[in-house]
């Protein structure tokens, strides 16, 4: 069989074990990507619940969501976190013993293990940490299979950079139990740059790369060396030259930062009931309304809070981002601090070339905006930082598996990136096959008046409408002060980096509002995609440039109208008669011009449209004087003009 769209038999795919939450992914003829279960979810809560049978041995009730969900009715059966005493002794796990809310016991050599009690007295039983993983695997191998077709048997399996042999051992100990071959350990931050295909390119040289991974318990920073071998066969090395971080900071603690505040207020609100405010089921659903504020702060300037406080009514608040900002400040000048410590660990001689931000915390602006600066780079945030490692890792399996040849490297670029513009057009910004890296920029403006927001839509492909091209992403440029159509002026910027991360910018230049996005243009894509796409782009040519020319004709000349029949409207009395009805018949000319072509951009020759619309433009002229000399008049220039 050959189908080129589904995984050849034998592909090995790439699993993040995490601490929190799991992903698989598989990187096949159609590029890289994580396996979503049916209900289009990617993440599986790495969570076990467990029961004991009548002899006392530990079975397996469910894993994942519905693990998690379940979690509060019986905490001491739901095993969470066992990263955490992964291959370890219980002296050494003996610092996050107290975060777990299971029992944790030693068992043969020292080793840790989870004690769950028994049901109605029964014994209890006790489970290794790589069964438990073990469980969580054969979930994500299940997944897989159901959504590829076929046995899924080898698998590149990431663990923290910092994970020593034993925990590495108790990794490719669980992916047997689940009857997986983990065919190679791969560090998280190399399989994040491998994400992003840093590394993957042709040349000598090296490259250094800072990962950092901002979780929702921990953190992790680590610097990395690629050397690219051009003469070992193009082999890229990774090395791990210093690592550091804090297993006991994340986004919880952004959370609970915020919860604090709530809490505080909420305690010296009247008539509440003190003690209810103070419990632990209080707070936890405080810590949980503080969480989606703050992602909702990731998005918007400001966000509002709703608590039902027990004995004081519904308690509101609003929270901007730059107060959260201030509130948060310190927990990132701790993960900055262990930057400067990994940068200095692994004694570079020049500033970092690449940061690649990881985890579902480094959405925060303000961690982003600090992590710039302290590089002195614009982090990589094109990949989703929840999905970045199990890609990576599964970029590593399709390179092991010898199936990487088809993946795109960008040493030019593929397909033409460009804009969406008015009516459904697409502006060509960088064209295809220009080198890597590359820069351009182009002037847009606002279509109605007092405008406020300009949404931007970045595209790829040859075609000339968005329908036929492949979105990329979308961003808005927001904040602008009101002004008539066409007067602000919107400067849109592309650069392609070396590594072939795009980012685009946004900035009005009379506000200075400025927005961005970043993405990385080849993810998915494989060779043969592009040639397609290239393809279509000949077949489709003709039409395509007939369609964009008539989309642009009908948005300009209904600029075209408005202006002219305001004025017209406003100055007729000061117009020749006959001025005046040839722009009336000019005006309906073009009108019927405009409203054929929405209905069908077919049902118009494009030449005589254009013919339209110029003599529209000309008739116009006289109407343009008139209506400048009256505007003089009206508001004369001062004298010092
Ligand atoms: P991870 O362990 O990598 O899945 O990261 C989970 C953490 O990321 C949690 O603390 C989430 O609250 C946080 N998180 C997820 N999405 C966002 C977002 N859009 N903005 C801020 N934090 C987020």
């Amino acid at each position: 069989m050959n189908d080129p769209t589904t995984t050849r038999p034998g592909a090995i795919v790439g699993i993040d074990l995490g601490t929190t939450n799991s992903l698989i992914a598989v990187a096949d003829e159609r590029g890289p990507r994580v396996i979503a279960d049916e209900g289009g979810r990617v993440m599986v809560p790495s969570v076990v619940r467990y029961s004991v049978d009548a002899g006392g041995r530990a079975v397996v009730e469910s894993v994942g969501d519905e693990a998690k969900r379940r979690a509060a009715d019986a905490p001491e059966r739901t095993v969470s976190s066992v990263k955490r005493i992964m291959g370890r002794s219980i002296k050494d796990a003996a610092g996050d013993l107290p975060f777990l809310p299971y029992r944790v016991v030693e068992g043969a050599n020292r080793t840790a293990r989870v004690e769950v009690p028994g049901v109605s007295g029964g014994p209890p039983a006790v489970v290794s940490p790589q069964e438990v993983s073990a469980a969580i695997l054969r979930e994500m191998k299940a997944r897989a299979e159901r959504a590829l077709g076929r046995p899924v048997t080898r698998a590149v399996v990431t663990v923290p950079a910092y994970f020593d042999d034993a925990q590495r051992q108790a990794t490719r100990d669980a992916g047997r139990l689940a009857g997986l071959e983990v065919v190679r350990i791969v560090n998280e931050p190399t399989a994040a740059a491998l994400a992003y295909g840093l590394g993957l390119r042709a040349g000598g040289g090296a490259t250094t790369i800072a990962v950092y991974d901002l979780g929702g318990g921990t953190f992790d920073v680590s610097v990395l060396r690629v050397t690219h071998a051009a003469d070992a066969g193009g082999t890229d090395f990774f090395r791990v030259l210093a690592t550091a971080g804090d297993t006991h900071l994340g986004g919880d603690d952004l959370d609970r930062a915020l919860a604090a505040v709530f809490e505080r207020e909420i305690a010296a609100l009247p008539g509440v009931d003190a003690a209810a405010a103070a419990s632990p089921a209080f707070r936890a659903a405080l810590a949980r309304e503080a969480e989606r504020v703050k992602i909702e702060l990731s998005e918007s300037e400001s966000a509002s809070a709703r608590v039902e406080a027990p004995g004081a009514g519904v308690y509101r608040r609003a929270v901007t981002r730059a107060e959260f900002e201030t509130l948060i400040e310190p927990l990132i000048a701790r993960t900055l601090a262990c930057c400067e410590r990994a940068v200095r660990d692994a004694s570079l001689t020049a500033p970092v070339d690449a940061v690649v931000m990881v985890g579902g915390c480094t959405r925060v602006p303000l961690v982003r905006r600090r992590v710039g600066e302290s590089f002195g780079v614009t982090p990589y945030t094109a990949i989703d930082p929840d999905r970045a490692v199990a890609l990576g890792a599964a970029v590593q399996g399709a390179i092991l598996s010898g199936g990487v040849k088809g993946t795109l490297l960008l040493d030019v670029i593929p397909l033409s990136l460009g804009i969406e513009t008015a009516g459904g057009a697409v502006a060509k910004i960088i064209p295809r096959n220009a080198m890597v890296p590359a820069r351009a920029r182009e002037m847009f403006s606002t279509q109605a008046d007092g405008q406020t927001a300009i949404k931007l839509h970045v595209l790829q492909g040859e075609r000339e409408m968005v329908e036929d091209c492949r979105s990329l992403g979308v961003f808005h440029l927001r904040g602008l002060p009101p002004m008539p159509a066409g007067i602000p002026q919107v400067e849109v910027e592309f650069l392609v980096d070396a590594n072939g991360v795009l980012n685009v910018s946004a900035h009005e230049r009379r506000s200075g509002k400025r927005a961005s996005l970043q993405v990385v243009p080849n993810h998915g894509l494989s060779r043969d995609e592009v040639d397609r796409i290239e393809r279509d782009s000949y077949l489709h040519a003709r039409d395509d440039m007939t369609r964009h020319r008539v989309v642009d004709l009908t948005v300009n000349s209904r600029l075209d109208l408005k202006w002219v029949g305001e004025r017209l409207a406003k100055h007729r009395d000061r117009l020749d008669p006959a001025d005046a009805s040839c722009l009336d018949r000019g005006i309906a000319g073009l009108r019927s011009m405009v409203d054929a072509a929405s209905a069908d951009w077919r049902a118009v020759d494009p030449d005589a449209f254009h013919a339209a619309k110029e003599s529209l433009d000309r008739a116009a002229v006289r109407l343009m004087e008139v209506s400048i000399a009256a505007s003089l008049r009206e508001d004369p220039p001062s004298p010092a003009g």
